[in-house]
């Protein structure tokens, strides 16, 4: 099925072409190291994580790169406070990062590049923005012209006459009532700064320049599909364009898909507004990190979502009632197995199949794929004995590659008889009232990915 996406360069939806068939170059900006990310930064890596499984699902391969931002002002600014070296300072952050993405199910990109391993090919595009008119250098720091870029504005929809020329600004972020021509390249201001050689002043890349520079390095100076948050449309993607197709003369990336921003109590979730959270205070919560990826689903990327415990929890709960039907689902009986010729049962399959299909090819809509797979859910419990579980268990698991929920992991509700033996052994402790022992026993229990609530009836055993 051909996919649409909504791209930011026309403001429509487009039906997806890529420039060499049956493959994808994706470029997604990447994390500034300087902290541990926030769940809105994780919301944006998380459409983009959608984004690729779709297009996998259809068949692409796709070649995602991201960069890692170790260098920037904020990075300078909080490793001299910590008193530590930049790389010392990001490490921890960068770690912390691929954690996050790990739990929750962002499937690695194809590759990871560094902005301080990179500063050869950003020199590069410098020289050639300067022999092309559109760059120039005052005191050792070159900045680009926005002016001699007659596109400059075109992605943001800027009015090309408001711009103030001449006027430069040295900042890597900035707002609109800002635009001026911004830093490719800055010269070394303090002795203690991190700083690189040039045919200028030695000191430092801008940020914008280093996505520039590691997109084109490993997709080409044309690739398909550039990502990230709305909030880096202007200046950071407008940049990015200038700098590229300054460059090159050539077309830079031919879709623009910008995710919305996760929000706090109708806010922007920023660390500028204190009101972040990361997902280890997610994790602290007791909340799994797969049910914010559902909470994630239930919104589509190009709406905003505000953020509450309450619908987290909410979240969790759905999700929990989805492991539940998968389980029902491997622990049902074969003889429960029904002919393929079953009208009922091939009407549903299909029907939701096509649903599941067309819902993530507009634009990934994936509220819309969640309410198809819930309105299958609500079918199979309706009629059990009209489906066949094993097919049923099979196509779940099939929309699962985009979804990305765990349903793989998540184990039939018949439970081990080693397990249940460890569990009756508890209740004996318990009557004991040996806590100790019933304690450690209910600790194995958790291990072995089990759970034990005690109910009125006798101990019962649960997967986690
Ligand atoms: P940063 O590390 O700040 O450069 O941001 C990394 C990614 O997170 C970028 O794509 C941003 O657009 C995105 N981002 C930042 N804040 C939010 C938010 N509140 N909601 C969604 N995405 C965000
Ligand atoms: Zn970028």
């Amino acid at each position: 099925m051909p996919i649409k996406l909504h791209n930011a360069l026309s403001r429509k939806k487009e039906v997806f072409k890529p420039l060499v068939a049956g493959r994808v170059g994706l470029y997604t900006c990447g994390p500034t190291v300087y902290n541990f990310a926030h769940i809105g930064n994780l919301r944006t890596h998380l459409f983009e994580d959608i984004l690729r499984r779709v297009l996998k699902y259809d068949g692409y391969r796709v070649r995602q790169v991201m960069n890692i931002t170790d260098i920037d002002d904020k990075i300078i600014r909080d490793a001299r406070a910590a008193g530590k070296s930049i790389f010392e300072f990001v490490k921890e952050y960068e770690t912390a990062f691929f954690e996050d993405l790990t739990r929750l199910n962002i499937q690695r990109a194809w590759k990871y590049p560094k902005a301080t391993e990179h500063i050869p090919e950003m020199i590069g595009i410098i020289k050639k923005l300067i022999k092309n008119g559109l760059a120039y250098e005052v005191e050792g720091s070159v900045y680009f012209s926005i002016r001699n870029f007659k596109k400059y504005g075109a992605l943001s929809r800027l009015n090309a006459r408001k711009l103030k020329t001449g006027d430069r600004v040295d900042r890597d972020e900035y707002a609109k009532d800002d635009v001026q021509d911004f830093a490719l390249w800055k010269a070394k201001h303090d002795a203690d700064e991190p700083s690189w050689s040039s045919p200028w002043d030695e000191g430092r890349p801008g940020w914008h320049i280093e996505c520039s520079a590691m997109s084109m390095k490993y997709l080409g100076k044309t690739f398909d599909i550039h990502g990230g948050g709305v909030d880096l449309i202007f200046p950071h993607h407008e940049n990015e364009i200038a700098q590229s197709e300054g460059a090159t003369g050539k077309k830079f990336a031919n879709f623009f898909l910008e995710g919305e921003h996760l929000l706090v109590d109708g806010r922007k979730m920023s660390k500028s507004l204190g009101n972040t959270h990361t997902l280890r205070d997610l994790v602290a919560q007791n909340h799994p990190p797969l049910a914010y990826r559902y909470l994630v689903l239930t919104a589509h990327y190009r709406s905003p979502l505000n953020f509450t415990w309450e619908s987290l929890a909410a979240a969790e709960h759905s999700l929990e009632r989805l492991y539940e039907f998968v389980r029902e689902l491997r622990a049902a009986p074969p003889q429960q197995k029904k002919s393929r010729n079953d009208t009922s049962f091939t009407g549903a399959l299909l029907r939701v199949k096509k649903q599941f299909a067309a819902a993530i090819s507009d634009d990934l809509d994936m509220p819309r794929a969640l309410a198809a797979i819930w309105s299958f859910v609500r079918a199979y419990r309706k009629n059990p004995e009209r489906f066949d579980p094993h097919v049923a268990l099979k196509l779940i698991l099939d929309f699962d590659r985009v979804l990305g929920l765990g349903f793989k992991r998540i184990q039939s509700t018949v439970i081990p008889t080693g397990i249940q033996k460890l569990a009756e052994e508890r209740e004996e402790y318990r009557r004991q009232k040996n806590w100790v022992k019933a304690d450690e026993l209910r600790d194995r229990l958790l291990a072995a990915g089990f759970t034990v609530e005690d109910a009125v009836d006798g101990p019962r055993v649960k997967p986690r």
